[in-house]
């Protein structure tokens, strides 16, 4: 999913290793307001990887 995100909090998401971010355009200068912390920042595509096959802990 599309997710407006300040650096610090795409940080948190990049490091997560269920997820993977890209930026959806790496063009794009117009900040939007964090969806997290409403500080400016960029739009990130946020996928989860979290497939049912492989949750055995
Ligand atoms: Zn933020």
């Amino acid at each position: 999913m599309i997710m407006s995100l300040c650096n610090r909090c795409a940080d948190v998401y990049e490091e997560d290793q269920a997820v993977i971010i890209k930026r959806v355009d790496q063009d794009q200068r117009i900040k939007e307001p964090c969806m997290i912390c409403n500080y400016g920042g960029y739009d990130y595509d946020v996928e989860h990887i979290e497939k049912n096959a492989t949750v055995n802990k």
